[in-house]
């Protein structure tokens, strides 16, 4: 099996996770769970979104987060911006790497940034325009959403992929994140797509953003993997969502990703001991079980005391026996 050797990890709790929690998050506790992913070695943290604080209260305090996030060398801290005026604000806060959106289906576009494909593309243009001659620095990733499955409209076809980079490449864009919204890709299609599309395009760095609806997001990280992805979106607990796909759940957990590459002999950087007792702390934050199952078994190398667990076995043998 052809395997990259490192992988980065982008967290994406504070974003995708935090805004989709029915309760607020306290701008102290963000920070809390942001400091923790950088202890546990994550170097790539999507901490927010400039959305309007309207559409996403819980994510209205964005500057407010940017403002103090802990300094650290060697960590990129990236915010989600929907249009120009959040391009702005995002810019104002100091942040350097920003994550532009669009759907690649028409219905689920409508639905998240209540216009068609071609406007949003018309507004990306001039998002990229301004930053670019704002700050040439800036990095700007490109996050196509619905890029397998669309709720509303079933299978993405891929030339609509295609067609969407073309735009996108004709703005300047560099890095391009393909993200299955509802979780519905397959491992089979997300190995085409990604083979497809880096054929197509090789100049660009590519990303991938799964959700784990229907429990395929490793299966299609694996998938990524061997089409020769090496960036992947995960969430600490595995919390997240779309609040615009109807039965939408969260994003593929960090803790379960990483877990399976280290198995795998693929290097993160992450210390995944630190990343689970950072996930617990998350769980008393947002009051709720997380979605990691690595959080629940604990890692494969883990092992239990094969006499306890034999005795407790005999144990319960004999009970079912007595209680017959
Ligand atoms: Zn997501």
């Amino acid at each position: 099996m052809q395997i990259p050797k490192q992988v980065l990890v982008t967290d994406v709790v504070a974003r995708d996770g935090f805004q989709n929690e029915d309760r607020i998050v306290s701008t102290q506790d963000k920070l809390r769970v942001i400091e923790g992913l950088v202890r546990a070695g994550v170097t790539s943290i999507e901490v927010t979104s400039f959305v309007h604080p309207g559409v996403v209260p819980q994510l209205a305090d964005a500057a407010d987060v940017v403002a103090q996030l802990p300094r650290h060398p060697g960590v990129i801290y990236s915010a989600l911006v929907p249009n120009i005026k959040g391009a702005r604000r995002a810019l104002d806060a100091g942040v350097t790497e920003l994550h532009l959106v669009v759907s690649a289906s028409e219905s689920h576009n409508r639905a998240n940034l209540n216009r068609s494909v071609r406007e949003s593309l018309a507004q990306l243009a001039e998002v990229c325009s301004y930053v670019y001659r704002a700050n040439p620095q800036i990095v700007l990733i490109a996050s196509i959403s619905t890029a397998f499955h669309c709720p509303f409209e079933g299978r993405t076809p891929l030339e609509r992929v295609l067609w969407i980079v073309e735009e996108l490449v004709g703005m300047g864009i560099r890095q391009v994140n393909l993200a299955d919204t509802d979780g519905a890709a397959n491992p089979l299609q997300t190995w085409q797509t990604l083979t497809a599309v880096k054929e197509r395009f090789p100049e660009i760095t590519w990303s991938l953003h799964l959700h784990n609806t229907r429990d395929m997001g490793l299966a299609n990280a694996l998938a990524g993997l061997q089409a020769g992805i090496t960036q992947f979106d995960a969430s600490l607990g595995g919390i997240g969502g779309c609040p615009f796909v109807p039965g939408a759940t969260g994003n593929i957990s960090i803790e379960d990703l990483v877990h399976m590459l280290h198995e795998m002999g693929i290097e993160t950087g992450i210390d995944l001991d630190v990343l689970l007792a950072e996930g617990l702390k998350l769980r008393a934050i947002i009051g709720h079980e997380l979605a990691s199952q690595v959080a629940r078994a604990g890692t494969s190398g883990n092992l239990h005391a094969f006499e306890e667990i034999r005795v407790a076995d005999s144990r319960s043998i004999h009970q079912v026996e007595t209680t017959r």
